[in-house]
This record gives C-alpha cells, sequence and structure tokens, in this order.
C-alpha cells in the first residue's frame, strides 16, 4: 500500500481536481492511501474568516460565502451539480454557518480550528465524488476519526499509539473493499471529539502519519515541481532537480526553511525506513526526487531562504558576563512565546539571535528582557542558508547585500543580509 498526497496547489481547480483523479487512475491496481489538502488558497480565506468574526468586523459572512461560490463553482465545472455532493459541501459549510450565528465565546485558536478544518473536509469530499464519478472504488475516512492529538489548537501532537491502532486498523478494512481510501491532512481530534489542526503546511506530517502507521511501501507526495531543487524556484533561476536526497540532508534543509516539504514529515518515515518520492503532477510518471537512507552521493550547493526575518541582540546593562543563568532566562521566554531560533551566538557580553519577524512576539520579548539587558532589533532581513556551499555561491547569494551575521559549520553557511539601498547617478536632466 502506498500513501499519496495531493496539496492545495493541485487541487486548486476543476481541471485540478481531474487531473489528480488521472494520476489516481494511472495506478490502478495499486492500494491508495490519498492525503488532500483544502483547494488553492482555502486555508488563507478561512484564516480571514476566522480573523472577522472574532474581532467581529461584520464581513465574515460575505468572506465564507465568496468561498462557498469559489467550491459549487468547481462542483459545477465538474459536472456533479445534482448528486449527493452539494448535500454532502453544504452540510460541511453548515458547520461554520452555526458558529458565525453565534458570539464567539470560545478561544481564538479553537474557533479557528473549528472553522479551518472545514477546508480539507469540503476538498477531500470533492475529490472522493469526482473519484466515484469516474469509477475508481474509492472510499472516504473521516481523518477526525482516528488520528488523535492533545489539545494545543492550531499546533496538535499526535498521541502515536492510539493513532497508530486505529489509523492501521481502519485504513486497512477500507482497502479491503475498495481501491483507494481519501482522507484529509492537516487536521485530527482530541479524544473527547474536539477538532484540532497540525500546524500549517501540516498535510505533508499528516501523510507521513498514515505512512507510518500502515508501515506504507512509499509515500508520495505530488507537486507543481519536478521534484526538490537546488533552490526555490520563485527565487531562484537555474535551480535543478535532485535526483536523490537522504533522509538527514532532506531534514536539514526543510530544517533551514526549505518550503518544498513540511520539517516534521521526515523523522516518521526515517523510522521505518519508508521513502518518499517528490514527484511532478504534471508528469504522473516520472518518479521525481528520491528521499530514502540511500548512501550519500555528491550534493550541489543547495540555498534555501526565509524572509521577514529579525536579529534580536542582546547585552547585559552591567558588563557582567553573559552566563549560564542569562541564557536559560532568554530560552525560557523564548519558548514561552513560542519564538523558534534560527540562529544565534555569544560573545562575553551579548547574545545575539535571528528569529522569524512577529511583531507583537518580539515587543513582549523587548518587554520581558528590558529590565536586566539592554534590547535591540533589527528587522526587514533575510536568513540566507547555503548547504554544499562554495566560494562562488557565497558571492553570489551576498551580491548587493550587507551581512549582519555569518555562521560557518563544515558544510552550512548561514547569513544573515539586508538589501544595500543603491545610490544610482542621476541623469544628466535631472540634475
Ligand atoms: P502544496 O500545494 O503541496 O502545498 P507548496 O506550494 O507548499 O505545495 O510547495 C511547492 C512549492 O515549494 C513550489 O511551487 C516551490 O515554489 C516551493 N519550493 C521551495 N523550495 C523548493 C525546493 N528546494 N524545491 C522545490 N520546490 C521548492
Ligand atoms: N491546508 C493547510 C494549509 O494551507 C494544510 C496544507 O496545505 O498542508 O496550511
Ligand atoms: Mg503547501
Amino acid at each position: 500500500m502506498n500513501v499519496f498526497k495531493f496539496g492545495g496547489a493541485s487541487v486548486k481547480n476543476a481541471p485540478g481536481f481531474v487531473n489528480v483523479a488521472e494520476i489516481i487512475a494511472f495506478f490502478k491496481g495499486e492500494k491508495l492511501a490519498i492525503v488532500v489538502s483544502a483547494t488553492g488558497k482555502t486555508t488563507n480565506a478561512l484564516e480571514t474568516v476566522v480573523k472577522s468574526y472574532f474581532y467581529k468586523d461584520g464581513t465574515a459572512l460575505e468572506k465564507l460565502d465568496a468561498i462557498k461560490r469559489n467550491h459549487y463553482e468547481i462542483i459545477e465545472t465538474l459536472g456533479l451539480v445534482g448528486t449527493e455532493i452539494e448535500q454532502d459541501v453544504n452540510d460541511l459549510f453548515v458547520e461554520i454557518d452555526w458558529i458565525l450565528d453565534d458570539e464567539p465565546h470560545d478561544q481564538y485558536d479553537y474557533i479557528y480550528d473549528q472553522i479551518v478544518s472545514i477546508g480539507e473536509l469540503v476538498s477531500s469530499r470533492i475529490l472522493y465524488h469526482t473519484l466515484r464519478s469516474r469509477g475508481i472504488n474509492a472510499s472516504w475516512l473521516d481523518v477526525r476519526g482516528v488520528l488523535f492529538t492533545d489539545e494545543i489548537h492550531r499546533e496538535a501532537k499526535v498521541i502515536w499509539n492510539l493513532t497508530s491502532e486505529k489509523v492501521n486498523a481502519s485504513i486497512r478494512s477500507l482497502l479491503e473493499h475498495s481501491d483507494v481510501v481519501v482522507t484529509q491532512g492537516f487536521i485530527g481530534s482530541t479524544t473527547e471529539n474536539h477538532t484540532t489542526t497540525l500546524g500549517r503546511e501540516g498535510s505533508d506530517y499528516t501523510a507521513a502519519i498514515l505512512s507510518y502507521c500502515c508501515n506504507a511501501e512509499a509515500m508520495h507526495i505530488w507537486k507543481d515541481v519536478p521534484g526538490v531543487l537546488t533552490g526555490d524556484p520563485r527565487k531562484f533561476e537555474n535551480v535543478v532537480k535532485m535526483e536523490k536526497l537522504s533522509y538527514k540532508e532532506a531534514i536539514e534543509m526543510t530544517y533551514y526553511g526549505a518550503k518544498v516539504i513540511h520539517p516534521k514529515t521526515i523523522k516518521p518515515l526515517q523510522n521505518k525506513n519508508i521513502p518518499l518520492y517528490v514527484r511532478p503532477f504534471d508528469n504522473p510518471s516520472s518518479v521525481g526526487t528520491k528521499i530514502s537512507s540511500e548512501a550519500e552521493g555528491f550534493y550541489p550547493p543547495i540555498v534555501v531562504i526565509e524572509e521577514d526575518q529579525a536579529l534580536v541582540s542582546i547585552s547585559v546593562r552591567d558588563f557582567s558576563f553573559v552566563a549560564e543563568q542569562h541564557i536559560s532566562n532568554i530560552f525560557g521566554i523564548l519558548s514561552e512565546l513560542r519564538l523558534k531560533v534560527n540562529m544565534m551566538r555569544n560573545t562575553a557580553i551579548s547574545f545575539t539571535l535571528c528569529v522569524q519577524h512577529h511583531q507583537d512576539k518580539l515587543l513582549q520579548l523587548k518587554e520581558k528582557l528590558e529590565n536586566e539587558f539592554s534590547v535591540n532589533i533589527e528587522t526587514g532581513l533575510e536568513m540566507i542558508t547555503i548547504r554544499h556551499f562554495t566560494k562562488e555561491a557565497i558571492q553570489e547569494m551576498k551580491r548587493n547585500k550587507l551581512t549582519l551575521f555569518e555562521d560557518r559549520l563544515q558544510d552550512t553557511i548561514q547569513l544573515v543580509v539586508k538589501e544595500i539601498p543603491l545610490i544610482t547617478r542621476k541623469k544628466e536632466d535631472e540634475k
């Protein structure tokens, strides 16, 4: 049995759903568990519904209507109007209507999970009906009945023992009388039946959880790129596809922020030695990039960019050395604010760290530290990581940039940079 994952980009419109159905038909004869994300940018759109509802700006219903229209349009283009699917999708959206009918009493993150999760439930119903209408023997699974988590809404952690047992039993039994099981990425449930989510972009992780629990032969993520490339094609030219990567290389790349796979995806797969293929959804016969435990080969320079970074410089006021106690206090606050440190360094009297620029969290950090330390925060920066760097690759990345912070390990260099404002000569007639 194999696990396929289709992200938002692969089901952004009706032709996307048809393409996914064709890929599945291409693998006729295989038993498949299929994890699907919400269509296109639906999760972002649902997030704005939550915000409008919670902060009562009066536009939540209007925003929800636009999302509904978009889905009904997909159903119409797929030629599925008048089938059971309309009722199905209605029933799911009604759950949001009910929430919006009431005043927001619950915590923001709880409400978020109840509303945003509908995106995956709807897209998986559409995919299920699309497959059935094309003669594919598909069944549908509400993943919330098998993937159990703790109660940390928006960042729920999996309860592995329970999930493992439930996922394996239900998928195996569904695959006894169907060829494919369609289910949702990104969402789960507490043991009290409250819906949770696993963190943005979490569908890759769901597919890895299911692969782990069912001892899948392989997991396949279908993307709008030929495979894992040496850099983000939206940002760089001349990037090339890598035929294979080790789990270690993949985990390093995603840790440093490569957006192609969710960072939590690799561990469950590595633990059971399940290979991961990152493949192009516009060419089902290509195997894309294989990520596995196979011996490492030669890697070209691989570049990962994290935008919108902040550099926080923390120095002791009284010139005493930065000691373990200081560092422990600083990390206590960072952990409380759930701020992930991307790079750090300490000198005798200062401590510098690079984090994602979250305005609110950084203000809180400054406030909490200012009794003991003087704190300076610089924003609008970029963090560039080059794995397997060469002199030329470093030069290219530093071009027209001012490097504020640099850290070099044997096979990885990290730079925090800012744009150098270019001064250009005025033309004669502008003087
Ligand atoms: P999905 O629809 O599966 O959620 P995403 O948009 O999250 O897809 O991920 C695919 C995108 O990841 C690509 O379009 C590409 O721009 C980006 N990306 C970033 N880094 C890489 C990389 N190293 N290799 C391939 N794609 C990358
Ligand atoms: N739909 C969710 C998101 O956009 C999960 C995912 O796509 O992986 O974050
Ligand atoms: Mg994604």
